[in-house]
């Protein structure tokens, strides 16, 4: 089921949201070769709850960490550990979700580790990029296939491919909620967007194929081929113009 929020259900998204991106800003600065990612899990763990949310992942199917954080191949769900340290030319994606009086913010992003090679910058920067593709479909009257068209369309015509094991999701009272929004589809199909509708747009791409697998740890999802993958993803609000960015704040 499809649940559109009244007002007051988006102004407590639009919390949510702003604690989501102020934690992932302080994770980012965190960034340095050396570095454990059990040392970014804590900090972004201490930062949600000063702010009087709960980390929505934690506990989540038995998530033992705040934040997913998964370096190069590693596509998502990566447990923080104090034996993952970053090094220099690592990418590093971390993902995190903060629930404010029973509302979530979910958001990702994959930061370079120091200097990183150059086709590293480019698969960063074509992942962001193809959710701001996104944007320019996701509004009220048009389609989830729209949105999958034009995240699916930017990334194979930038030569990377999309992981379609995984998706984004509506997102609200239930850190995963209907419809599933794949990064791939057809322009026109699929379920109506309406406003009021709060959709984690996330596309997943990869360098190399398209196919993942699971490690043995039951979460970490890794690339088949062993090359880098990217993630980008922001909770936005569906309106009858250009959809609001929840997980997006300035930096001053
Ligand atoms: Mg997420
Ligand atoms: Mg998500």
């Amino acid at each position: 089921m499809i649940i559109i929020k009244n007002s007051e259900q988006t102004a407590l998204m639009k919390k949510a949201g702003r604690i989501t991106a102020e934690a992932l800003l302080l994770a980012r600065d965190m960034i340095r070769p050396g570095i454990s990612t059990k040392e970014i899990d804590k900090r972004v763990h201490d930062f949600i709850i000063k702010c009087g949310a709960t980390p929505s992942f934690l506990g989540y199917g038995g998530f033992p960490g705040s934040a997913c954080i998964s370096i190069n191949d590693e596509v998502i769900h990566g447990i923080p550990s104090e034996r993952k340290i970053l090094a220099e030319g690592d990418i590093v994606k971390i993902d995190v979700g903060a629930r404010y009086r029973g509302y979530n913010g979910d958001s990702a992003r994959t930061f370079p580790v120091g200097k990183v090679s150059d086709e590293a910058l480019r698969l960063i920067s074509v992942t962001e990029e193809s959710f701001y593709e996104a944007m320019k479909v996701a509004r009220h009257g048009n389609r989830v296939g729209d949105v999958g068209a034009a995240i699916e369309n930017f990334v194979i015509s930038n030569g990377f491919s999309i992981v379609r094991a995984y998706t984004g999701h509506g997102v609200g009272a239930e850190l995963h909620e209907d419809p599933s929004v794949p990064n791939y589809g057809r322009a026109g199909r699929g379920p109506r967007l309406y406003s009021g509708m709060t959709l984690a747009i996330e596309p997943m791409v990869n360098a190399g194929v398209e196919d993942v697998r699971v490690l043995k740890d039951k979460w970490t999802v890794v690339t088949a081929d062993g090359k880098l993958s990217a993630h980008y993803e922001n909770s936005v609000l569906i309106t009858d113009s250009d959809p609001i960015l929840l997980t997006v704040v300035s930096e001053n």
